[in-house]
């Protein structure tokens, strides 16, 4: 049996290879495409640097409300100067008049003539005449350059905006806006295929014309919804497609999920018909189910004989795993397979997939080295690694949420950590401190 550490350390293998092979893609940079919200312009990664194509600030303007004069008029100290014509922000200003001082605005252009701006708390009046109104000012002495932002003390053109690499987050997106940049180069996110198997999915009607999300009733129902589908006998409906989905993506993935009946045919012909004349149409397949003891295992029957591998983890939920790459036309696909079990499928993500794609997608995730001291104890088969549903309460104290059974996926959804009890424990004990992992995702 390999260990948590073990095992995790080839599926990060795997998944570093996911990132080698990405390829580029052009994300727009105009806002109304950004306003949408869409998870591709989450934290994507610049795959070639970015020149400034103008300054920033692209001309000389004022840093505040006040008048723009010629510093070397003010150089004796007090002095009145005529009021001249106003300068708002957006518009392009006369050349300012000698012996005159031009009402000016916050980031409205600098006159030719100005050097500095007076701002108008200091000016006598402190006010502004009103439109048209004509008067003297009296204005303190200005040094050359006082409260003006000049023309590229920001970014000058030509200038390395963002190497090859950088994270862009909110700030960096708002200066490639400024800088008129209209699109750049990103990192393609991973395309994930989830491959849920089992005879037993309901298979769900393609939802490919309806919204995911529409205006609601607003009605609180009376009693239970009616379900999405009615379920025939012996149907379930598919939890994992779902709960990776959502994992997957929320670490940047683009995910398409499959459902695939125990029928290494249908599996193999899913597959095989990833390979497309550009290669793969995904960078990472992750299938659920069929990897354990039955008698219908199809993800371990069709894939083992391609050179995954499969074998036994020392933990639980989700001891038997698989991994690899599997030939796909002329590439290798790496291929990691998750036991059915809806806990285990999840708490497998959480084990070996999260680190590795969040390291890939360059995604701080929060540390998870944190330790708690149990409320209550509870047994620990003694060869397997027990990750264990749990709760902290309000003094931090861990309480087990639920049994270990793997089916117990709404026990998980109420969990809020997952406590570890290692190989070779049989048994823990109130007042005993455990590692305790957070499910922030
Ligand atoms: P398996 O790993 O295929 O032996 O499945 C183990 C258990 O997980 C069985 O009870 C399956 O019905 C269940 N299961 C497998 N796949 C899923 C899925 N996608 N959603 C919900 N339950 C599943
Ligand atoms: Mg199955």
């Amino acid at each position: 049996m390999r260990t948590i550490e073990e095992h995790a350390e080839a599926v990060a293998g795997l998944v570093a290879r996911v990132f080698e092979g990405l390829s580029t893609e052009t994300l727009s940079v105009d806002s109304r495409l950004l306003a949408r919200g869409d998870s591709s312009t989450r934290r994507r990664v610049l795959a070639a640097d970015v020149v400034a194509p103008i300054d920033l600030p692209p001309f000389d303007n004022s840093q505040m409300d006040g008048y723009a004069v010629r510093s070397r008029e003010l150089a004796d100290g007090p002095r009145a100067l005529t009021i001249g014509r106003r300068i708002p922000a957006g518009v392009a200003p006369p050349p300012l008049e000698a012996g005159t001082a031009a009402p000016i605005m916050t980031g409205a252009p600098i006159p030719d003539g100005a050097d500095a701006v007076v701002q108008i708390e200091v000016a006598d009046p402190p006010r502004f005449l009103p439109e048209g109104e004509h008067g003297d000012v009296v204005l303190p002495h200005a040094p050359a350059g006082q409260f003006v932002r000049t023309a590229g003390s920001d970014v000058r053109r030509n200038d390395l905006l963002f190497a090859a690499g950088t994270v862009l987050g909110p700030a960096h997106w708002g200066v490639l806006a400024s800088a008129g940049v209209a699109a750049v180069d990103v990192v393609a996110q991973p395309r994930v295929a989830v491959v849920s198997t089992g005879s037993e999915l309901r298979v769900e009607a393609s939802p490919a014309s309806a919204p995911a999300l529409r205006p609601a009733s607003g009605q609180a129902p009376a009693s239970a919804p009616a379900p999405a589908s009615a379920l025939a006998a012996a149907e379930i409906h598919d939890a994992n497609a779902a709960s990776l989905s959502v994992a997957l993506t929320d670490l940047g993935a683009r995910v398409e999920v499959f459902q695939v009946p125990d029928a290494v045919d249908a599996l193999l012909a899913l597959l095989v018909g990833f390979a497309t004349a550009d290669g793969p149409a995904f960078d990472l397949v992750v299938t659920t189910g069929g990897v354990s003891a039955g008698a219908y295992e199809v993800v371990r029957e069709a894939l083992e004989p391609r050179g995954i591998e499969f074998g036994s983890v020392a933990m639980q939920p989700g001891g038997p795993q698989g991994w690899g790459t599997l030939p796909v036309g002329e590439a290798s696909l790496p291929v990691v397979c998750f036991p059915g079990n809806p806990v285990s499928a999840l708490i497998s993500f959480q084990a070996f997939l999260r680190v590795p794609l969040a390291a890939g997608a360059r995604r701080a995730l929060p540390r998870r080295d944190a330790t708690a001291v149990l409320a209550e104890g509870a047994d620990s088969p003694p060869g397997k690694h027990q990750l264990r549903r749990a709760r902290l309460d309000a003094a931090g104290l861990v309480h087990f949420v639920g049994g270990p059974s793997s089916h117990l996926l709404h026990q998980y959804a109420q969990a809020t950590v997952l406590a570890h009890i290692p190989v070779g424990v049989g048994r823990v004990e109130a007042g005993d401190e455990v590692v305790v992992w957070a499910l922030d995702d």
